[in-house]
């Protein structure tokens, strides 16, 4: 009989730890005017349910002009036609709030870095200041965006380009110390004319080889609100996942304007379903939220997916909602920690 102790004892260690459903691989604490969510109250959004967050805030702050607007005050980029910028304290404030938390907490997410102009070559360095100055803290860059629908036509100043060398220099620098590349680019125009080159995929592609050494998560697919599945997406997503120059690059299905039309029809679902069957160890889930209020509403995406994850073999579904992240976020903690212990800031 006694022998029945240590299997309780066992058995209650066990239980201790939830049994997450996923883990997301793709949100943001803060919105475009730099608000959101407390970090103890999205952990107890997260519950029982959710079991690591990749964190971040977003490097664009919407400007609240007043000759545009008056006193209606603009939180979102499509409210008003006032510009965009980057906004690098995002960064500080999303480090402090992960220290003001308790090392089992801190467990539970993965900073990212976001506050950069990837159309600057200073870019990469503001980086590496984030890193000696927040040591122990981010697993990687991004979101960062190069092409988004009503995005980047209003981000002050110089345009994102996928062919700026202040792009190579950052995922060099990515590379280097370790950190996972979180980037957004949509995988067409929103509106392009019938036989007009689809430039923004073919740049990417390049963009992509040109960094085997970096670990690239292409969000949303190239998806968006009004960037809608290009003519045989599937069968583009299936020839960029096969590729022997393209391992390195990984895809989250975040966003709930993206799930729409991945769930849209039988034939789309069953065509995604089956390139995530082709490659379950590709695959990311993510929320894309934005600073949510309740679980309800953080989990409307995964609530929207979770009984279409029926069509994905147990190994694809299980890589989708955890083992992905699990694998691709360990090592990057595993690198970056090592990059700072060898690059301590200099006295
Ligand atoms: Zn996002």
């Amino acid at each position: 009989m006694k022998s029945v102790i240590p299997w309780l004892a066992l058995a209650a260690t066990l239980s201790a730890q939830p049994d997450y459903a996923v883990h997301d691989s793709h949100f943001h604490l803060t919105n475009y005017i730099q608000e959101g969510t407390n970090i103890r109250d999205f952990l107890s959004i997260m519950g029982n349910k959710v079991g690591r967050v990749a964190l971040f805030g977003i490097p664009l702050q919407q400007t609240w002009s007043h000759r545009n607007t008056g006193d209606f005050a603009p939180t979102y980029y499509l409210q008003t036609d006032a510009p965009l910028y980057y906004y690098s304290f995002t960064d500080a404030q999303i480090a402090m709030a992960y220290r003001g938390l308790s090392k089992e907490e801190q467990a539970r997410f993965d900073p990212m870095i976001t506050g950069f102009n990837p159309a600057d070559m200073y870019a990469a360095d503001h980086i590496r200041r984030v890193l000696q100055t927040f040591p122990g803290v981010f697993s990687g860059i991004g979101e960062f965006t190069i092409h988004k629908e009503f995005v980047s036509a209003k981000v002050a100043g110089e345009i994102a380009t996928l062919t700026n060398p202040a792009l190579d220099r950052i995922l060099d620098f990515a590379a280097e110390a370790g950190l996972l590349a979180l980037i957004h680019n949509d995988i067409d125009a929103p509106f392009p004319k019938p036989g007009q080159e689809p430039y923004q995929v073919v740049q990417l592609i390049q963009l992509f080889k040109r960094h085997p050494r970096t670990t690239i998560i292409w969000a949303h697919c190239g998806l968006g609100r009004i960037v809608h599945p290009v003519h045989h997406q599937a069968a583009i997503v299936d020839r960029v996942l096969s590729h022997p120059e393209l391992g390195h690059v990984y895809i989250d299905i975040s966003w709930d304007e993206v799930a729409k039309y991945l769930v849209a029809t039988p034939e789309a679902l069953d065509a995604a379903a089956a390139v995530i069957n082709r490659h379950p160890s590709r695959f990311l889930f993510g929320t894309d939220e934005v600073a949510p209020q309740d679980q309800e509403r953080y989990l409307k995406i995964y609530d929207m997916y979770a009984p279409r994850f029926a069509k994905l073999t147990p190994e694809a579904s299980a890589n989708l909602r955890k083992g992905n992240y699990e694998r691709l976020f360990n090592e990057a903690r595993r690198r970056v920690r090592a990059w700072e212990q060898a690059n301590p800031p200099k006295k």
